[in-house]
């Protein structure tokens, strides 16, 4: 392919075909603007396909109502964090978040301040977690997150300051003033476990915390509640 500079100073595209035969040379010039243009069509199109898939796939993995993930990348990261941890021998917490007396709170202000109430408690949850944890809706207003790299103790002390801070705060909407409190179970990924065993056990120690009066954390630590 050729560049050929018009008479107007611009540049053309161009494509040369050449051909021996004997000793007479047979050559022939055609303008390839057409193609020329064709070809970036589609290096333009490939591009913008590419930039729609990412979008779509960020977009499949977020929760349609908070700003965290759903329930489905919730799974696809616990699985590729499992693998991880077990490789790379970092501990891996797992824990559920479960808003206390929910139902009140839609029955006495209206869905749309629980949906509101649920969005805000996210964005609580997401400015008191590092970058690298995962945090999702499970549905409802049960919540689950993913803490690599810490300690247990290190665990029960942020989220005791996440749930003080939640029941600190009340939530404001117009003239109404809501309070929310949350239940917390949290457990370590051990060598045995599948999804659904440290799910198991996170839900058990969820349900101790509600047991034992809500607004309560229950982890590893404190089995013997
Ligand atoms: P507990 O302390 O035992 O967890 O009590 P609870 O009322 O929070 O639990 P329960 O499971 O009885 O009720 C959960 C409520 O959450 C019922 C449902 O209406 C409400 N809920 C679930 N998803 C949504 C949602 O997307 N938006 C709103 N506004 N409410 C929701
Ligand atoms: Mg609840
Ligand atoms: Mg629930």
């Amino acid at each position: 392919q050729i560049m050929w500079i018009s008479e107007g100073e611009s540049r053309v595209p161009a494509v040369a075909n050449l051909t021996v035969t004997g000793n007479i040379v047979y050559w022939a010039i055609y303008v390839a603007e057409e193609r020329d243009k064709l070809y970036q069509e589609l290096l333009e199109a490939r591009d913008l396909l590419e930039k729609k898939t990412e979008e779509l796939t960020a977009v499949s993995r977020r929760d349609s109502l908070t700003p965290l993930l759903n329930r489905r990348a919730a799974k696809e990261d616990i699985n590729a964090l499992i693998v991880r941890s077990s490789r790379a021998f970092f501990p891996l917490s797992f824990l559920l978040l479960d808003i206390d007396f929910f139902k009140n709170i839609n029955d006495s202000f209206g869905h749309k301040v629980g949906d509101r109430v649920l969005i805000n408690l996210s964005k609580v949850i997401l400015g008191q977690v590092r970058e690298t944890d995962v945090v999702a809706r499970w549905g409802g207003e049960e919540f689950v997150m993913l803490l690599p790299q810490a300690q247990m103790a290190d665990i029960d002390k942020k989220l005791n300051e996440v749930r003080t801070k939640l029941a600190a705060m009340p939530f404001k909407f117009k003239q109404e003033k809501v309070k929310i409190t949350a239940s917390f179970g949290a457990t370590c990924f051990n060598d045995n476990d599948t999804t659904e065993t440290v799910f198991e056990r996170a839900d058990e120690y969820l349900y101790k915390a509600k047991r034992n009066g809500r607004n309560l954390v229950v982890t590893d630590l404190s089995t013997d509640l």
